[in-house]
């Protein structure tokens, strides 16, 4: 396994690294992302375990207790471990989808999949493509290059080339898992196209982007200042992808398998961390209506008591997501699809009104109070504090308050979440169609049909 100092020096591999129009000769050095190499350094530390082979995040759960004991450990590591853990089961349950008929992919998948484990490599999830005119199917694109594809077919392996968009932490990781973004049709053979390609291959490209705060104190920004990861804008010029590393090459018929098992991975991400984010938006808005002096206020009470009940509801839709897990045919454990979904949907969906509550109830202060190092001027540090002070509360407690839930819900990185909970995994409108499938509307047809009395198949 890898310690984080390791991890450091595996990143200057000669990757093409670009960030608001210059190359990144030093990731770890520079001034916006080198805080976020210092975070997965800090994860591989935290987690280094020399001899076990798989390390403590990247196995492979059996069990619904398994998947259940790994979110903590999750939670505690850095985003791109997660999307790892993420990749590690998308493959995992693909293989387990296709094996069956493309044995060839599923054992090089596996191959892979231990290949990455034994050397404690982080991966990330290329699936979302540019794609061009959204109205189009790809082959019928101006750009043929709107989505990734084969541009030429070797005996030794394929030609790649396109872009995948928003790929959480893609600079900072050491592999990417190419995979379609959906369903392809006979004759989109080319697009059918599902690999993986280290971050230095020859013509990989990454534009990345960040929400990391850029004040000189970050005591302003307690939360985004300690959790932020680049998006990368990933481009493919001509990438040569060898036949081991390629797990699918023209059969569209498994295109969507892959789509659809990285939508059950993220989504049990998003769930997990939309469960633990309505807690703490339910813990921000106690906390301050208790500083402003409001907490037994009735309107107060109410909104806090529907914010307690959605952070309940969600909790409750990723509990009932492991706990009815499935199992592949190697025994992998992985999530219900329906309470996956479903869940992610009301927690994502809902997110915005709970926010809605917490600024209704925190008060103005949440965008104006005056910065921590105001505190320390002589001049002006013991009027704000005085003037700051709430009910049974200083006015430092009460501006860290304020600064933590800005922070979180009204600033850069509050911005990214509202966009990232509605959009991440696939937008609310794929949760929406996973949903519907895996309901039985078949069933609740019928209870509706006996309890208004009437036959079975009445028409
Ligand atoms: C912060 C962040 C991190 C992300 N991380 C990753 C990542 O790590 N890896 C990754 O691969 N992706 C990632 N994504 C991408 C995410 O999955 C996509 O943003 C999402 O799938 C929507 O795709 P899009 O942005 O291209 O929007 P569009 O596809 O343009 O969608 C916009 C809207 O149009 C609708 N729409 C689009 N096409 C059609 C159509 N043909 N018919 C009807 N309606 C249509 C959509 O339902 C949606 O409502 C991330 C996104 C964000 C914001």
């Amino acid at each position: 396994m890898m310690t984080g100092a390791e991890y450091r020096a595996s990143l200057a591999d000669g990757r093409q690294i670009f960030f608001e129009g210059q190359r990144v000769a030093d990731l770890a050095a520079h001034p916006i992302l080198g805080p976020a190499v210092d975070t997965v350094a800090r994860c591989y530390d935290r987690f280094h375990a020399p001899g076990r082979g798989e390390g403590p995040l990247m196995g492979v759960p059996r069990s619904a207790a398994d998947l259940k004991a790994r979110i903590p450990l999750l939670h505690e590591a850095d985003l791109v471990a997660h999307v790892t853990y993420q990749s590690i089961m998308t493959l995992t349950t693909a293989a387990n989808r296709i094996g069956g008929e493309s044995p060839q992919y599923a054992e090089r998948i596996a191959r892979y999949v231990a290949e990455v484990q034994r050397k404690d490599l982080r991966v990330t999830e290329c699936i979302t493509d540019a794609k061009g005119d959204r109205s189009l199917a790809p082959g019928k694109q101006p750009d043929a290059d709107a989505y990734t594809r084969v541009v030429e077919r070797r005996a030794d392996g394929v030609v790649i080339r396109g872009a995948k968009l928003h790929i959480s932490g893609a600079a900072l990781g050491h592999e990417l898992m190419v995979i379609p973004t959906k369903a392809m049709k006979p004759g989109e053979d080319d697009y059918a196209i599902a690999c993986a390609v280290p971050v230095n291959a020859k013509g990989v490209k990454i534009v990345s982007t960040s929400y990391a705060p850029r004040h000189a104190d970050t005591r302003d920004f307690p939360i985004s200042s300690r959790h932020n990861c680049p998006e990368g804008f990933v481009i493919f010029d001509e990438v040569f992808v060898p036949n081991e590393r390629i797990f699918l090459n023209g059969e569209v018929k498994h295109a969507a398998v892959f789509a659809h098992s990285l939508g059950l991975w993220e989504r049990l991400g998003s769930l997990s961390f939309l469960a633990d984010e309505a807690d703490q938006l339910v813990g921000f808005a106690q906390l301050i209506a208790e500083a402003n002096g409001l907490a037994q206020v009735a309107h107060i009470r109410e909104k806090i008591s529907e914010m307690i009940i959605h952070a309940t509801l969600v909790r409750a839709a990723l509990e009932a997501a492991i706990g009815n897990c499935n199992f592949g045919a190697d025994g992998a454990a992985y999530p219900d699809e329906l309470y996956t979904n479903a869940g992610k949907y009301q927690g994502a969906a809902n997110y915005n009104a709970m926010v809605r509550h917490l600024h209704d109830i925190a008060g103005g202060s949440v965008l104006t109070a005056p910065a921590i190092a105001d505190l320390e001027n002589n001049e002006i540090g013991p009027l704000v504090r005085k003037y700051m002070a709430g009910a049974n509360s200083d006015g430092e407690y009460r501006m860290k308050l304020f600064h933590a839930i800005r922070d979180l819900t009204a600033d850069a990185y509050g911005g990214w979440k509202f966009v990232t909970n509605i959009q991440a995994g696939g937008g609310l409108y794929a949760q929406r169609i996973v949903t519907r499938k895996h309901y039985d509307l078949e069933g609740a047809k019928q209870k509706a049909l006996k309890l208004a009395g009437m036959a079975e198949g009445a028409h």
